[in-house]
């Protein structure tokens, strides 16, 4: 499914939001909440992703869940379901108001800490006193609704522990014919946030995905970290090479978030190794949180240089 070309992933929702004049970051269900009070904002910032280039499109479901709508929205578990498909159809309203072919729409499925407001989606604090059956009973309402949605395949995303990317993969199985990509977030060159071997992760992931499973990587880390991650998968056992489990990479944009006070701010340019990232392995990248649309276009003008290159 991806890997035949290198194709361009979209960037950071929340950061284009803002860029828009709607910042949410104080806001418990963060952009989540825009699927009630503003969809089509929602929409908008799909589109300038296209417009910069981006060939998929990854939902706005990340920080989506049944309990957080019900509980900071005030609406019924059916409304909740109901919202998060749209996530979904706002991708794909977007991909469908453009003239271009082949755009994927990636329903996000960010872990379970996500939703608890504590940043612990950084820390996995919270998976590892869950049990996969408890894992695979949370996310199995939005990953039912999304794949009913019509995504065309699922970006389990930002996944601080490969506990929690083993019971997604698990619940998966329920969904047959669903297909997914696992991306972790990662804290230094070998391991995920959760203190995880990352090479091992990903070995346990595409052992136990099945036809599943047609990426693997990392996402919301700091770019510098993207290339020793991936070495650590090339040759490892187990791994398959990346033309049959291809890579994917969306790391954000370096800058740190720190609860309470918010990002640390990083003005460099990005200045990523694209190119390298392709050699080894990489055949989506795009970025994830304060990645913009404009950095968005700069990959996908080298992305293009490449894929010429390659015919
Ligand atoms: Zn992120």
């Amino acid at each position: 499914m991806l890997a035949h070309k290198l194709r361009v992933c979209d960037g950071g929702m929340g950061s284009t939001l803002a860029l828009h004049g709607l910042s949410m970051e104080t806001d418990p269900l963060w952009s989540a909440r825009l699927l009630h009070s503003n969809p089509s904002a929602i929409q908008r910032v799909h589109s300038d992703f296209l417009d910069a280039g981006a060939e998929i499109l990854v939902s706005n479901s990340y920080q989506a869940s049944v309990e957080g709508f019900v509980r900071h929205l005030g609406v019924s578990s059916e409304e909740a379901l109901a919202l998060i498909g749209n996530s979904v159809r706002l991708a794909q309203n977007a991909a469908q108001n453009t003239n271009k072919t082949d755009i994927l729409v990636a329903g996000s499925v960010g872990p379970y800490g996500a939703c608890q407001n504590d940043g612990s989606e950084y820390t996995g604090a919270h998976v590892s006193g869950m049990t996969d059956e408890q894992l695979m009973d949370w996310h199995r309402p939005r990953v039912k609704q999304i794949v009913q949605s019509g995504a065309s395949l699922l970006a389990v995303e930002t996944l601080p522990a490969v506990k929690e990317a083993l019971a997604v993969l698990r619940l998966l199985r329920e969904f047959p014919g669903t297909k997914a990509w696992i991306t972790f977030s990662c804290k230094d060159g070998k391991h995920t946030n959760a203190g995880n071997d990352f090479g091992s992760a990903v070995q346990r992931c595409c052992s136990v995905g099945g036809d599943a499973l047609v990426g693997v990587g990392v996402n919301c880390s700091c770019p510098s970290l993207v290339l020793p991650l991936l070495e650590s998968l090339d040759g490892h056992p187990g791994v398959p090479p990346p033309d049959i489990m291809p890579r994917i990479v969306y790391p954000n944009s370096g800058e740190i978030w720190v609860a309470g006070k918010g990002w640390t701010s990083n003005p460099a340019p990005l200045e990523w190794p694209v190119e390298e990232w392709a050699r080894r392995g990489a055949r989506v990248i795009g970025g994830c949180c304060r990645v913009a649309p404009s950095d968005i276009k700069t990959i996908a003008q080298t992305v293009a240089k490449i894929n010429l290159k390659n015919l």
